[in-house]
């Protein structure tokens, strides 16, 4: 078979302004970035608001291997089908980030014949969002060191600055700096750090913010220090909030580009799916609602993390509901779950697959706790036995859970009618969205609840530096907010080594933080990497572009 990028490349593009107008989008409600990408403007917006909601359908997926299960190439493809069974269906997906495009995982566009289009630029520089988020962010950084140098007013103390730089790039050696040294005219001393651009709290916002007027209150308040007296500084505090909602003016509007049978496609935004929400903008699926019956959207690693935070952070605050959660499992990740080294995931081994296929069964009970049909996807890979891909079909059937096989990687959209007529289906139930927990209670009691009833844990404990950090957070009015847990994707625990399902442990958090401006109280139960580094042999090594500007060796 082919690769990613050689299939990517062989397909016939249309033209971006034909692929909006099956979706009833005109031309002038378009601001193009060359012929195939274009950005949805407020005007379009504006004119579909008072249109009828289409079905929201949330694609998640089981606790995956490190090479992840196929979410995305899951979504596009049950794009494709939607249209071979006749239903206009858009995806809104996130666009995708540098470091992992030249890390280890490659790009996220999907993958085989289920890809969103034009892949290369999509995972490049797509239409300049990262950059603008990245000088967003940045401006405030040199805004803040700026306010210390000139007089420092407001009293900041170098040790407590929260807010860091940000690159869109794995760079490891940027994690610990320290920056204004070489004398009084060169800044104030001080220890700094680099984040990875999608990790930075102006892309949460970014996601979530409903209009620009929203962006900019989210953005002011940003918890950016505090000072030498203990007092909050917020972004607006350093008078930043203007100048870095007019760098985003034109990032927060969705980019429109299309699947490569040429359905439409919203990529829009794309935080972390640990320290922040990990799902695309909710301007982008907003807006696919109102213009398409079907809207797919995915959301990052496991259900335990992106869709928890999908269901209970982003339909909380957008008011959205999903119709149907389609959670894609893979014989790969089952066996991985059953103990099985990630190196011989692909070689048939039944037993480990029944030992872990109890982590698909975690999944669908707690997705059925939303109220919300569920179908799962089998993702199928050319490696699978039949016998394994028989073993989780009945594993469905006897739970009583809808399932599909899937093969939209080798065969597109035609690879999942089955799936497609299953969602179908599934958004015609009777459906009963309830959140998992209410505002109202204490981020203890929140995170109690996520935690026994999504993870399967006996209880929290929290950390003497926790235990200090929350009451911190509760000083800034955070009590009352969503909570975001950052914790490995790999296991329902705390622990990545615990795979299946796990029973008896108790989940550990060490640091409570809050995001003021995004809106949520960042629970961390481990390390969480926030500017990862490049593998030994990074996939940017076998990147290239010939005389012709034709790229190669992305995946
Ligand atoms: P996720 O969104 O869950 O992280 P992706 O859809 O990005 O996963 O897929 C991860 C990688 O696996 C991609 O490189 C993709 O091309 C590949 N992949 C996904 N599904 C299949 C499949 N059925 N067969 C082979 N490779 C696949
Ligand atoms: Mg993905």
């Amino acid at each position: 078979m082919l690769t990613d990028i050689e299939i990517a490349q062989q397909a016939k593009l249309r033209l971006i302004k034909d692929v909006a107008s099956d979706i009833d989008i005109n031309e002038d409600e378009l601001e193009f970035y060359g012929k195939y990408k274009a950005k949805l403007s407020d005007e379009l917006s504006e004119r579909v608001s008072k249109n009828e909601d289409g079905k929201l359908v949330l694609v998640t997926a089981i606790n995956p291997t490190p090479a992840g299960e196929g979410k995305t190439t899951t979504s596009a493809g049950l794009g494709q089908a939607m249209a071979k069974i006749g239903k206009k269906a858009i995806i809104a997906l996130r666009e995708p980030s540098l470091g992992p495009v030249f890390g280890i995982k490659g790009g996220a566009a999907g993958g085989g014949y289920s890809q969103v289009l034009p892949m290369e630029d999509i995972n490049l520089h797509f239409t300049g969002d990262m950059h603008a988020i990245t000088s967003a962010n940045n401006l405030l950084c040199a805004m803040l060191d700026n306010h210390m140098q000139q007089g420092n007013v407001l009293g900041i103390d170098p040790r407590r600055i929260l807010f860091k730089r940000c690159l869109d790039m794995n760079d490891r050696a940027l994690r610990n700096v320290v920056i204004g040294l070489g004398g009084k005219v060169n800044g104030v001393p001080r220890e700094d750090g680099f984040i990875i651009t999608v990790a930075s709290e102006v892309m949460a916002i970014l996601c979530l913010a409903n209009d620009i007027s929203d962006l900019k209150k989210r953005l002011g308040n940003i918890l950016v220090a505090y000072t030498y007296d203990g007092n909050p500084v917020f972004c607006k505090d350093i008078k930043a909030d203007g100048a870095m909602t007019a760098l985003l003016k034109d990032a927060l509007k969705p980019n429109l580009v299309q699947t490569l049978e040429g359905t439409p496609a919203i990529m829009h935004g794309g935080p972390f799916a640990n320290i922040a929400h990990g799902c695309n903008s909710v301007r982008a699926t907003k807006l696919a609602l109102k213009l398409g019956d079907y809207c797919i959207t995915e959301a990052g690693f496991g259900s335990d993390l992106g869709a928890e935070k999908f269901l209970d952070i982003k339909c909380r605050y957008a008011g959205i509901a999903p119709s149907c959660i389609v959670i894609v499992a893979t014989c790969r990740a089952l066996k991985y779950n059953g103990g099985v080294p990630k190196t011989e995931v692909s070689e048939p081994n039944l037993e480990a697959l029944k030992n872990g296929i109890v982590n698909l069964g975690v999944h669908i009970d707690n997705m059925n706790k939303y109220g919300v049909p569920v179908v799962v996807a089998i993702n199928r890979f050319y490696t699978d036995s039949d016998e394994e891909l028989k073993y989780i079909e009945d594993y469905c059937h006897e739970r009583g859970a809808e399932f599909a096989l899937s093969d939209v990687f080798c065969e597109g959209g035609n690879g999942g009618v089955d799936l497609a007529k299953k969602v179908v289906e599934a958004c015609e139930k009777p459906s009963d969205f309830k959140l998992l927990y209410d505002n109202d209670l204490t981020i203890k009691e929140k995170m109690n609840r996520i935690a026994t009833e999504i993870y399967g844990a006996d209880k929290v404990n929290y950390t003497p530096q926790a235990e200090k950090a929350l009451k911190d957070v509760v000083a800034l009015g955070g009590d009352k907010l969503p909570v975001c847990v950052a914790k490995t994707q790999y296991s329902l625990s705390d622990n990545p080594a615990l795979l299946g399902a796990p029973k008896g442990f108790d989940i550990t958090v060490r640091d409570v933080r809050i995001s003021n401006g995004a809106g949520f109280v960042v629970v961390y139960t481990g390390n969480i990497m926030t500017m990862p580094g490049l593998p030994k042999v990074p996939a940017a090594n076998n990147i290239d572009v010939d005389e012709n500007n034709v790229i190669s060796g992305l995946f």
